[in-house]
């Protein structure tokens, strides 16, 4: 059994403040700016995750009214969704990301971005979906974007197992049963003789 999830969120560039996205502390002259440390890739997946299992949004978890939660690292959010996830029964079987924001250059830190986030859903880095374009056209490029999309299995059900197991094969050799099938000539039945 599954269940999909989608998350979006939004914050502005501010100078002089480390910027955030998906766990790490990536190189720019700006940071995204708000009541925590601003991580809006961190938290588009956390709404995902908490709506995949209807738990509600990051707000009603974490109130920017609260101060407790006054720059606070956002892999905590992230952690207490996944609680949330684990409760329903639950584990990410992957996600899929777009950040949409006019700098800095995405691409040269997606493989640490994709490990990083990988790390944090407990899932291989092949689970993790990182990508990133431009606003062109939106306005935007004072702000970050992100949306994200989760997609969860039910633990301990068949299609549990049948990940489990199509995981725990390696490819070549799925590569070799694969092209074990395609040399086996099916047989051709006679004409009319279907039914
Ligand atoms: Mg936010």
């Amino acid at each position: 059994m599954f269940r999909i999830g989608y998350g979006w969120d939004s914050h502005e560039f501010k100078p002089g403040i480390p910027l955030m996205i998906g766990g790490l502390e990536l190189p720019h002259d700006k940071g995204l700016a708000g009541h925590s440390d601003g991580d809006v890739l961190l938290h588009a997946l956390t709404d995902a995750l908490l709506g995949a299992v209807a738990a509600g949004d990051i707000g009603a978890f974490f109130p920017p009214s609260d101060p407790k939660w006054k720059g606070a690292n956002s892999v905590l959010f992230l952690e207490e969704a996944l609680r949330q996830v684990d409760r329903a029964g639950y584990r990410v079987a992957n996600c899929d990301t777009t950040l949409i924001l006019a700098g800095p250059k995405i691409g040269p830190h997606a493989k640490r971005l994709q490990e990083r986030v990988a790390e944090l859903l407990k899932v291989e880095p092949n689970c993790v979906g990182i990508k990133a374009k431009t606003p062109e056209g939106m306005g935007t490029d004072n702000a970050a974007i992100a949306h994200a999309s989760v997609l969860l299995i039910k633990k301990n059900s068949d299609e549990e197992g049948q990940l489990l197991a199509a995981e725990a094969t390696p490819q070549p050799v799925v590569d070799e049963v694969v092209q074990k099938v395609l040399e086996v000539s099916v047989p051709t039945l006679p004409r009319g003789s279907r039914n």
